[in-house]
Formats: C-alpha cells, structure tokens, sequence
C-alpha cells in the first residue's frame, strides 16, 4: 500500500514527493508516461557531450527566497542574467525593448527620458488594458508591435494577439534604461549540473518509487494507494467529458553545430518570416566548455504533447467546468501547469506545490518550504535507481508491468 500516487515526475510532482517522503514519512509511487523524470525542465547529455533542454529553454527566476532557498537543497547554482536578441529589420535588437532596442533600430541616441518621451507619442492608450494587443499598442505603440510581437504572437499561438489575454505578451515588459536582461527577478541562476542532477536528489528517498514509461491508467486499477497526486492534463483526466481543453504544443529540432560558437546570444528571436519562433543555444545557458555546441528550434504547433495552456476567456470558462469536477474529488490533488490549465513558470509551479502540500499537512506554504527532512541530511548525488513495484497484476498471472527503466534521453 503506497500512502501516494503521483502522477508525473515533474517539478509538480517531484516537490510534492520529495516533502510528503522526507518529512512525513508517506510512501510515494511516483509515475511518469515519459522514459525519465523531470518533466518539461529535463536535461541530457546529447551523442555529442553536450548538455541540452529536451523541451526548450528552461531558465530559472523567481522572486520567491522560499522557493529559491528551498531548490537549493537540490542543487548547487551557477549565476545566469539572461539576454534574448529579436531579429527585426536585418538587425538583432535587444528584447524586451529598452533604450538600446530603441537608439540601434532607429539609428538614435536618446536618453531614457527623451526614449520615454517617444513611448508617449507612439503608444494607443488602451482602457482597459484587456488582450495581449492591448499591452503592447498601450505601451510601444503599433509599429513595435507590429515589428516585435504580432508575427511571433500569432505563430506561436495559432491566435491574434487580440484573442489573447493580455497576461501573455504582458510577461515581456518594456523598459527606458538600458537593462536588457530578459527577466528582472531577484534570484535568476542555472542548476550548476543541470535539472535533472536536481530532480534526482529530490527524489532520492527510499520512501519514494519511481515508475518510467508508464501511464497512471496502467497501474492505477492495480496499486493500492491512499490518495492520488495528478499533474497530468486535467481534460484527460476526466476523459474529455466537456471537449477539450485547448493546448499549444512545439516541435523541437535539435542540431549539433561544429563550432564553438553558432550565435551571438543565448535567444534569438524571430518575430517575422522564419516559420520557427526563437533559436536557443544552451551552452549559454549552461556555461558548458565544448568545442561544438547544441542548438534548439521551436516550431509551434497545434498538435503534439500539451506544452502551453492558452489564456483566453473561452478557454478559461471551460476549465472551470472541469476545475468544479477536480474540486469534487477529495481523493485527487490536481497540480501544476496541465492540471491546473495555468501558464506558469517552474518557480510558480514550485511554489503551487508547496501551497498544496502544506494544505495536505496543514501548514502554510513559507512554513511548508522551510520545514526540514527528519534525518536533515543534505541529500546526495545518486542516480535514479530503478524502481521495481512491488505488485500482482491478477490477469498477467503476477508479471509485474509496466517496466521502470532508469533515466535516459
Ligand atoms: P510537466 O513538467 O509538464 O510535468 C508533468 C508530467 O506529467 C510530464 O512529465 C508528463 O509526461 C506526465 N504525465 C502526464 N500525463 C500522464 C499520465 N497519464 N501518466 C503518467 N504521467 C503523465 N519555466 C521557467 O520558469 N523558465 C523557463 O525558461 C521556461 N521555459 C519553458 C520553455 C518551454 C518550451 C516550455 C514548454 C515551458 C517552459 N517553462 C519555463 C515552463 C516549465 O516547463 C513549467 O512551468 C514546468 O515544467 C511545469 O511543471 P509541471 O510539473 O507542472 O509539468
Ligand atoms: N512575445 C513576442 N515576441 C517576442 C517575445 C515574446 O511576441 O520576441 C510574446 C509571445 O506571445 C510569447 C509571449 O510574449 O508567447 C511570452 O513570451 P515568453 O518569452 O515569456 O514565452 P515562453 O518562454 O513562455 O515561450
């Protein structure tokens, strides 16, 4: 009998796995459909040595010092501002548009109060601030949208900016100095061996199971446990029963360059033209020494693994419908970015996390982040051990099923 079964091996459910098991004491099977933990933020070494993100860039900020503070029993840090040039006009131009987007697009050489200046004469006040469309105009005006965020909108949702809720384009902000790092929070830092180094520290506890390649409908009939964790998409869950709940997906296209360098920032972003919306090379992100590097295109797509909830209103009115159903099972917590339908970042997610487990336990969320494992012992580097579970599947004739592979790419 395992006191939990959670759903994916994500920051949603490797937090809650590792608090539930390192200061309750509960037995964790934790699942994930995929062939390794991590979930969206894994990480691998490609046939090239090369440390590369499975799914896109992962970059981790947070003004949270509980979550930061709290993922720093996990890893080590390295020290990461990170820079995004958008490629508009032949040139690449800082993004999010500061003073410097400003002086080398128009060939100028304002101040930061003559560039505020020309914000105000361009900008279309909008009241109320309501699309993505909206926060844009309001603050740049039509012609820096229309050069910066209609084509890289509309490719990388399927949608307008205007059927877009302003939350969108609204986490790209503008600025008059000349700070262009990407984000502005106060902790902003790679995992110093990557994520998945990370994930598997978390998840080392042998009160915690885990279970690759295998999907919760598999085994969840078969396993007696108390309750369940679930961080899967929430639509799937309950078999679609309102339609489906839209998602955005991407196609990644990964490719090994023979040189030591492919581009002159770690983002470049292509608003206009190509059909993919941005070119990542990580050892940027990673800081790796290499004599080749790895890059990544992103193809948005409206098919394929749910990466992105869409926020619009519709869309927001249907989850409801399905958040009513998730609310009705006291035996189910439904967390994280699919199965809450919420478009959040990893420190979010972390933190969505601590909330619900301190709910679980009946402490508030700072208390639930800060409260320290029994033994209080840092946790180790291991690798994820295999996870045989224990089970008898009365129709196989005891065969256990689904297999646990260990971590690979
Ligand atoms: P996930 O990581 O999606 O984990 C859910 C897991 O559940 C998956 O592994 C899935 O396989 C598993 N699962 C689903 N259904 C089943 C089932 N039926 N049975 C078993 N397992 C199942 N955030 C940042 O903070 N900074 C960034 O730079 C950043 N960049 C991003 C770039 C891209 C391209 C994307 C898509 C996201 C990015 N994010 C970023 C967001 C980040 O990925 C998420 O916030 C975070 O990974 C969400 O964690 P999660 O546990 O909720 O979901
Ligand atoms: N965006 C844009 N142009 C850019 C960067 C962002 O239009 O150069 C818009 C786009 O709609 C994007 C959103 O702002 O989806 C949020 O950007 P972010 O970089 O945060 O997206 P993510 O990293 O989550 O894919």
């Amino acid at each position: 009998m395992f006191d939990y079964l959670i759903v994916g091996a994500g920051f949603a459910g490797s937090v809650l796995a590792e608090r539930l098991a390192n200061v309750d004491g509960k037995s964790v099977l934790i699942c994930d459909k995929r062939n390794h933990i991590g979930g969206n933020a894994y990480d691998y070494y490609n046939e090239d040595g090369i440390l590369i993100h499975k799914y896109g860039p992962h970059i981790f900020h947070t003004n949270s010092a509980d979550v930061f503070e709290y993922l720093s029993r996990f890893t080590d840090w390295r020290e990461y501002q990170h820079k995004v040039l958008a490629d508009v006009d032949g040139m690449k131009v800082p993004i999010p548009i500061n003073l410097n987007t400003i002086n080398k697009l128009y060939g100028l050489n304002l101040n930061a109060h003559e560039v505020k200046d020309f914000f105000e004469s361009v900008r279309e006040k909008r009241e109320p601030v309501r699309t993505s469309e909206d926060v844009v105009v309001n603050a740049v005006g039509r012609e820096l949208y229309e050069k910066f965020f209609r084509g890289y909108t509309q490719k990388q949702w399927g949608l307008d900016p205007s059927e877009l809720d302003a939350s969108v384009t609204a986490r790209v902000p503008t600025r008059t100095n000349r700070d262009d790092r990407y984000f502005s929070d106060h902790y902003q830092a790679m995992p110093k061996h990557g994520y998945t180094k990370m994930f598997e520290k978390m998840l080392d506890h042998p009160k915690i199971k885990i279970m690759l390649n295998c999907d919760y409908r598999d085994i969840a009939k078969e396993i007696d446990y108390r309750e369940m964790i679930y961080t899967g998409p929430v639509d799937a869950f309950f078999d679609y029963r309102y339609g489906k709940l839209p998602y955005r997906s991407l196609e990644f296209k990964h490719e090994t360059i023979d040189a030591e360098v492919y581009q002159e920032a770690p983002v470049v972003n292509y608003p206009n033209g190509q059909a993919y919306t941005r070119i990542t090379e990580f050892k940027y992100l990673t800081g790796q020494d290499h004599k080749k590097t790895g890059i990544v295109y992103e193809f948005p797509r409206a098919e394929g693994d749910p990466y992105y909830p869409i926020p619009r209103p519709e869309n927001a009115e249907l989850y409801q419908k399905y958040r009513a159903l998730a609310d009705a099972r006291k035996d189910v917590h439904f967390v994280g970015r699919l199965a809450t339908y919420k478009y959040y970042n990893m420190d979010q997610i972390v933190a969505q996390a601590l909330t619900v487990y301190g709910k679980i336990v009946g402490l508030k969320r700072k208390e639930a982040a800060a409260i320290r494992m029994a033994s209080a012992t840092p946790a180790t580097a291991t690798t994820v051990t295999t996870a045989t579970v224990p089970y008898t599947n009365g129709k196989t004739n005891g065969t256990s099923r689904p297999t646990a592979n260990a971590v690979s790419n």
